[in-house]
């Protein structure tokens, strides 16, 4: 069965185009491109997949997304390389992780393929969008949304599937620079048999209360910890972390609270080709800061798609402030910067053939 063959293009018409901002003018998630992806899923199936000028949605004040926050999300880039051909970051793996979303919201599934093909078609039509500057991309969100019309709490019968896409700048305005971290310790992110695991609008809107306070303390990054001892180490509002001790890298196991990062699975794999000792365990915050002081921890580093690898100056702990490696980049974690990177902008060999061209 071929149910997107045919995806529908219905062009902008010339004298509506946006107009471009220069690539170096480029922030992050502030300017969308011409078109959009659009499908609506109803009578139990998904239908009438189409390119259409990015347009707003008229909704009833009703629809079930705005009471029960049945919505998911994915965050992948497309990277321009070289000889100017466009290039996508495994996004398989985010067809993948955007079903076991919706299965965990009781939302319903997307073809893989279906979803991959979209965002190429899409990336087509708008190819002029992905910009050219160093460390310039185009963002892709895709998003699904419940979209019935009716009050009372139950899984909706129907739902918007929609990609836009964004030419962004570095997600940090300083680029590849270290962050400072507060762990948390009024709140939590995800509860084990929660919806950590899932993207998921309300995960990011539970960490907004604790962000403002990190943020008065001059820390624009909240690490989290598990909810039940709130001691080990968990991962960042919208990033995992890895640390490295001993010269050796460890992060947080997937153990059904925190993301299953591709950038997380990539990293692992590129360390381990590199020949770096990995070690996916729990990690008692109270040990790594003593690690830090002792000098054992020299590096930290939290890693996702948006800020691809951002290297941790600073910890925040219970009032205590605990330097990383006297704020500088660490060796390891400027290595796998380099070559994860290297590999997405086309600039290193793609060994692991993750990446997948579009145009
Ligand atoms: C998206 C996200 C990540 C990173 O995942 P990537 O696939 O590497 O972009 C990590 N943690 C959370 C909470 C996220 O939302």
């Amino acid at each position: 069965m071929s149910i997107f063959t045919d995806i529908q293009i219905k062009l902008c018409s010339e004298d509506k185009k946006k107009k471009k901002p220069p690539d170096e003018e480029l922030v992050f998630g502030k300017t969308f491109t011409d078109h959009m992806f659009f499908m609506e899923y109803k009578d139990e199936k998904w239908s009438d997949p189409k390119i259409i000028p990015y347009q707003s949605f008229e909704m009833d004040p009703a629809t079930a997304v705005f009471h029960y926050g049945q919505e998911i999300f994915e965050g992948m880039k497309a990277f321009r390389h070289p000889d100017d051909t466009i290039h996508l970051f495994r996004p398989y793996e985010n067809a993948e992780r955007f079903n076991l979303s919706a299965d965990r919201m009781s939302m319903v599934k997307i073809n893989k393929d279906l979803f991959v093909t979209a965002i190429k078609e899409l990336i087509r039509v708008d190819n002029e969008w992905a910009p050219r500057a160093p460390g310039t991309t185009l963002y892709i969100r895709p998003t699904m949304i419940a979209s019935e019309v009716a009050l009372g709490v139950h899984p909706s019968l129907e739902y918007y599937f929609y990609i836009i896409l964004a030419p962004v700048g570095p997600y940090f305005k300083e680029g590849f620079k270290p962050t400072k971290a507060y762990v948390a310790n009024a709140n939590v992110r995800a509860a084990p048999g929660g919806t950590g695991e899932a993207k998921t609008g309300g995960n990011y809107a539970a960490t907004l209360h604790e962000a403002r306070i990190a943020q008065s303390k001059g820390y624009p990054q909240v690490i989290w910890l598990d909810a039940v001892e709130k001691k080990y180490v968990e991962e960042a509002s919208a990033m995992n972390i890895m640390f490295v001790i001993n010269n050796e890298i460890y992060t947080p196991p997937l153990d059904g609270t925190i993301l299953r990062g591709i950038t997380r699975k990539s990293v692992l794999e590129l360390a381990t080709n590199l020949g770096y000792k990995i070690h996916e365990e729990q990690l008692d915050i109270n040990k790594v800061v003593n690690e830090i002081e002792t000098g054992e921890c020299s590096e930290a580093f939290f890693v996702g798609t948006a800020a691809s690898i951002t290297p941790v100056s600073e910890i925040l702990y219970k009032e205590k402030e605990y330097k990383i490696n006297d704020g500088q980049i660490g060796k390891i974690t400027q290595h796998l910067y380099d070559e994860l990177t290297g590999i997405q902008f086309g600039k290193k060999h793609d060994r692991f053939n993750w990446m997948i061209k579009i145009k």
